[in-house]
């Protein structure tokens, strides 16, 4: 299938590809938008995507120097509060002073564009740079899973592959790249990927190799999972005959990552502008 060369492939869409080539297929390629809930009670769900976008933009306006005691008093709902305050007294110290939060890296990837919205990432020129991503996971994740995931893959490679700008126009080694996630229902415990030049190969290859894959598939080849129970948290289950039940929304993170779920809307000349 040939992918059009605005077509924009992020570690979302890639891991959607990985846990399902049909959702990938109808998400992305498709762009088919269908009228189902993916997880029940509804409003419930909403909520916690909701308390998630909310956290992610205190933390934003906070790192481009709105200051916490004015940002505080706007936060009223007793999770995000939580968050919050954890946040404050419990986020990793000792970052590098140099901050980039919210910022677009980009790089060619088999022919295709390959795009990252990071949380935040500290540079210290020359030294290291490091990666903050901010989850609201409920339950603790396992750190095999989190290694597992494309996100964890794409970031850390797209840094040392894309980031020579935030570098004084030096390319990271990858030695220099980590990652973290700080966990906002486990503060104290926060998850940490450092990198190195074996892993940075093993990426390129990975990914090349996937990006060729899905380019090599006919339309009706993108198969649907095998793993029915992802289904019962996917908003085409109909469509595909997967069942017409929403799953319970306390287990939805099990199978989808909710604080990656907002689709980067960057358009094309966006990403154009951010090319080295
Ligand atoms: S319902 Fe199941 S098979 Fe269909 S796109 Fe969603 S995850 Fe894939």
């Amino acid at each position: 299938m040939t992918l059009p060369p605005d077509f924009l492939l992020s570690q979302s869409s890639l891991q959607d590809y990985v846990d399902c080539p049909r959702r990938f297929y109808l998400r992305y390629v498709r762009r088919l938008t269908w009228p189902a809930i993916e997880a029940q009670p509804p409003i419930e769900h909403e909520r916690h995507l909701q308390q998630g976008s909310e956290f992610h933009h205190l933390v934003h306006q906070h790192e481009l120097g709105i200051p916490a005691e004015e940002l505080t008093s706007a936060v009223t709902d007793l999770d995000l509060r939580r968050w919050w305050r954890d946040y404050l007294e419990k986020r990793p110290p000792d970052l590098p002073e140099a901050r980039y939060p919210e910022v677009v890296l980009s790089a060619r990837v088999s022919d295709q564009r390959l795009i990252a919205k990071y949380d935040l990432i500290a540079v210290d020129v020359g030294r290291r740079a490091i990666i903050l991503e901010w989850k609201t996971y409920r339950g603790r994740s396992r750190r095999t899973w989190l290694a597992g995931r494309l996100q964890t893959r794409v970031y850390r490679y797209l840094l040392v592959r894309g980031g020579s700008h935030l570098n004084e126009g030096e390319p990271f080694e990858a030695e220099q790249v980590e990652m973290i996630y700080w966990l906002a229902n486990f503060p104290d415990d926060p998850e940490s990927f450092p990198y190195d030049a074996a892993e940075y190969e093993a990426d390129e290859t990975y990914l090349t190799s996937l990006i060729e894959e899905i380019k090599g598939l006919r339309e009706e080849d993108f198969a649907l999972t095998s793993d029915d129970e992802s289904c019962r948290f996917c908003r085409y289950r109909s469509l595909c005959r997967r069942g017409d039940q929403a799953g319970d929304f306390k287990e939805v993170e099990k199978m989808w990552d909710l604080d990656d779920q907002v689709e980067i809307t960057l358009d094309f000349e966006q990403i154009a502008e951010i090319e080295f």
